[in-house]
Formats: structure tokens, C-alpha cells, sequence
């Protein structure tokens, strides 16, 4: 049957992630809200489909602390926007309270500001990252499920020697993919799904590159007192700790031009350190390494070999790059910046949708949605070989140009953003 072939079902229920967001003065438990969510979404018979589901207005408790309820993840089970029926689905409530703190640069020290970052997450910046990233073929659910089992296996105590994985992922693709926002965006998931097991956890980004522009012989002492402290933070273990690696082919690069004399050899010991305290870290059941590289041909460094997943991030295609464009242009819309026909909100198509509607042969009545859908799918052509970074940028460029501030007229507006994609094509 269709059911069997599902992993994550539990007694023949479909597992759904609700997550469950705390208002920042809230005080209340998180077990407490859990049992009440529960408790509503078990008499509210609801079906379940990916997005936020309505507070119930008679519910004092929730009304006070609860900021948003959101169903997560059900696009694994059901495609062409079908629901789960409340009795095909388990939930699974996981409470949150977003951390307001900001970056904490402390670790950097000396006005050393920009090597190290920490977060406490789920943190408010990472708010909506994870729902905004837009991949093809299931990657994000892929590493969430990765990451997910690696966690699980090292809380189960599994032995390393009989069943060997690791906690390291690497993320490689040309620049502005999002492999950085994806690596954050993870945590961030990962730091409310498992909020039971790890009450707190962190993030600590390490911008690999901006180690080796520094002076050497600071940085050896940065990457000494960094994972001093990060290795304090292991050894609670109640705390899950992320640490994020960016553009780590700049330890590979400053290690051969190191062996090759054209750079001090103060950064062979940096990236030794580094390396080896990356390597004590993982052994710890509760961090998990996250990498990423611009570079798409083989790194080598020790531990990126033992990546369990090297995930190719590439530029985005069709369907990715007019889903990315949608959501700016219902944003847009949404803020007034672009004009709602008849000052009714309009909902622009999603990419299946529309594919099915230009199949079909209802065309004919051609509506404000499916007629904007289909110049944006014209853009979305436009901006073949663009990454994801100038595609967010696109909007606000567009509107640049253009003489009309305010209110614009979409069609316009879509029109100016062809003429705008190709220039930005023509100067890459
Ligand atoms: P990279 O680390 O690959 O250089 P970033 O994570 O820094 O890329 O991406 C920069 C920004 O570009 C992101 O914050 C996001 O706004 C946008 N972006 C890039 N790729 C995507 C994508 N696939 N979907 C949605 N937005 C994207």
C-alpha cells in the first residue's frame, strides 16, 4: 500500500511537524502549551496542509501566549496541494520561543568582530529563512531528514564502530545559492524540532576566508579561544551546538600557498588547529558541522572527505527561480508597493498551477492572477543563469528604475523586470 512505502508513519498515521511559535512576553511552559495544542488540534478535526492554522478565538490561554501555529512538512505526503484528513495524521507539537539577543560577537573579541558569530536559536533573524529558500527536488527535506537521523542515532547511543555516520554536511555551488541561508535555516529547524531532547542550542559561524585575512598569529589564538568555548558549550549536554563553516576552500587555499612560500606559514598552523579541533568536535553526540564552498571541484581537507553529505547547490531553475520571484512579487503587493487590481489581493499562481492552467483549456478567461502568472513565468525565463541572491535583488532594482514610485501597475512592472533581468545578465 501507498502507506507503507511513507517512513515516517506511526501507527499507520501520518508524522506532521506542528510548530508552535511563543509570543516574546510569554511565560508559559512549553509543556503546557504543548498539551493545549494538542488537546485543540484533536477536538478541531482539522485537515492538515502546509501553512499557519487559526488560533481558536475562544482560547484565553493560547490567545495570550501563542504567536503563530504552523503546519510543516506535509508536502512529502500529498502533492498537487491534496490535505491530510485529522485522523491520517499524527502531529507532532513542537513549542518555540524565538531568542531576540542578536549576534553575539563576544568569541571575536578585540574588535575582532567579523571571524566568529554566535546565536542563540532558534533565534528571530532566522525567522522565515527556512519557508523563504527555494530548492528543487526535495533538498531541504533531504538534509532535515539527514540531520535528523544523525541526531537521533547519536542520542540512541548507536556504536560508531558498527554504524559508522558522521555530522558534517557540506554544501557546495557557485556563490549566492543560498548555501549559507540554507546551513542557518537548518539549525534554526532542527534547534525547534528537537527542542525536547536540547533545551538550548547555538549557532557559531565561522567565516573561514576572513581568518586568513586577518594577522596569522591572532588568528591562531582566535581559533584556540573559539572552540575553547564552543567545546564548553558541548559538554553541557542539554545544549545542541551548530558550528557553520563558510567558504571553507579558503583553508585549502591557505594551506598551498602556505607549503608554497607565498604566505606566512603562521596560516598552516591555523588551518592544523582548526582541522584538529574540528576533528575532536565530532566526536561529540550533540553538534553537528555544517560546510559550505563556492568551489564545486573537489576540496581537500581532511574532514570534508568525511562529509556523509555533500549536497550540490546549483543555481536555481525555472520552476525555483519563479517561485523565488513570486513571493517578492506577493510581497510586493502585499505592501502596496505594486497595485492590487480592483484593491482585492491577488494570488498570484504557484508554478504547478500555472503549468496545469497553460495545458488546459480553459485559458480563455483569463484572470488578473493567471495573466500576471504568466509574465512572470516570461521573467522567470529571462533570468536563466541568475542565482538566487540577484533574483531577490531583481524587485527592488526594477522599481529603481522605473519613474513610478508608488502603487505601480504590475504588468508594467513585470515588463520593466525583463528589460532589468537582462541587463543584469548582460554585466555579470
Ligand atoms: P551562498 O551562501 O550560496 O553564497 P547565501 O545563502 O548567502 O548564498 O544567499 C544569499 C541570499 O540570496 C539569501 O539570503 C536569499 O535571500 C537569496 N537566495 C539564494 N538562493 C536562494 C534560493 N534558492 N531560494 C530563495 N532565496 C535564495
Amino acid at each position: 500500500s501507498e502507506s507503507a512505502a511513507s517512513p515516517a508513519i506511526a501507527d499507520d498515521k501520518f508524522l506532521v511537524s506542528v510548530e508552535v511559535c511563543l509570543k516574546p512576553s510569554s511565560t508559559a511552559r512549553l509543556d503546557d502549551v504543548r498539551t493545549c495544542v494538542e488537546r485543540m488540534l484533536e477536538t478541531r478535526s482539522l485537515s492538515y496542509s502546509n501553512g499557519p492554522v487559526p488560533l481558536p478565538d475562544n482560547d484565553q490561554y493560547l490567545l495570550e501566549n501563542v504567536q503563530s501555529i504552523c503546519v510543516c512538512d506535509t508536502d512529502e505526503w500529498v502533492k498537487n496541494g491534496e490535505v491530510l484528513l485529522f485522523w491520517q495524521v499524527k502531529p507532532l507539537v513542537h513549542v518555540y520561543q524565538l531568542s531576540e539577543e542578536g549576534p553575539c560577537e563576544e568569541l571575536g573579541g578585540d574588535g575582532q568582530h567579523s571571524s566568529f558569530n554566535e546565536w542563540a536559536l532558534p533565534a528571530k533573524e532566522f525567522d522565515g529563512m527556512w519557508e523563504s529558500l527555494i530548492f528543487e527536488s526535495g533538498l531541504k527535506e533531504r538534509l532535515l531528514r539527514y540531520a535528523a537521523s544523525a541526531l537521533l542515532f547519536s542520542e540512541k547511543g548507536v556504536n560508531p564502530f558498527l554504524v559508522s555516520w558522521n555530522r558534517i554536511i557540506l554544501l557546495h555551488g557557485p556563490p549566492g545559492t543560498g548555501k549559507t541561508s540554507l546551513c542557518k535555516a537548518l539549525a534554526q529547524k532542527l534547534s525547534i524540532r528537537f527542542s525536547s531532547r536540547y533545551p538550548q542550542s547555538q549557532l557559531i559561524e565561522v567565516n573561514a576566508h576572513s581568518l586568513f585575512s586577518k594577522w596569522f598569529s591572532e588568528s591562531g589564538k582566535l581559533v584556540a579561544k573559539l572552540f575553547q568555548s564552543i567545546q564548553e558549550m558541548v559538554e553541557d549536554e542539554n545544549n545542541l551546538v551548530f558550528v557553520l563553516i563558510d567558504e571553507v576552500e579558503s583553508l585549502a587555499a591557505a594551506r598551498n600557498a602556505a607549503l608554497s612560500g607565498s604566505e606566512p606559514s603562521d596560516s598552516i598552523r591555523v588551518v592544523n588547529a582548526l582541522l584538529t579541533q574540528l576533528d575532536k568536535l565530532k566526536s561529540s553526540p550533540n553538534v553537528i558541522i555544517m560546510t559550505t564552498s563556492n568551489i564545486t571541484a573537489a576540496i581537500d581537507i581532511a574532514f570534508v572527505d568525511r562529509a556523509d553529505i555533500k549536497a550540490y547547490v546549483g543555481p536555481p531553475t525555472l520552476q525555483a527561480r519563479y517561485e523565488i520571484l513570486r513571493s517578492c512579487v506577493q510581497e510586493l503587493l502585499r505592501s502596496g508597493i505594486l497595485k492590487n487590481f480592483q484593491d482585492k489581493p491577488l494570488d498570484m499562481l504557484t508554478f504547478p498551477s500555472l503549468k496545469e492552467k497553460l495545458l488546459s483549456s480553459e485559458m480563455q478567461e483569463a484572470g488578473a492572477s493567471l495573466t500576471l502568472s504568466r509574465q512572470l513565468l516570461e521573467v522567470a525565463e529571462a533570468c536563466d543563469g541568475l542565482s538566487g541572491r540577484s533574483l531577490r535583488k531583481l524587485p527592488f532594482l526594477t522599481h529603481a528604475a522605473m519613474a513610478h514610485t508608488f502603487n505601480c501597475d504590475p504588468i508594467k512592472f513585470l515588463c520593466t523586470m525583463i528589460d532589468t533581468a537582462k541587463r543584469e545578465r548582460s554585466e555579470r
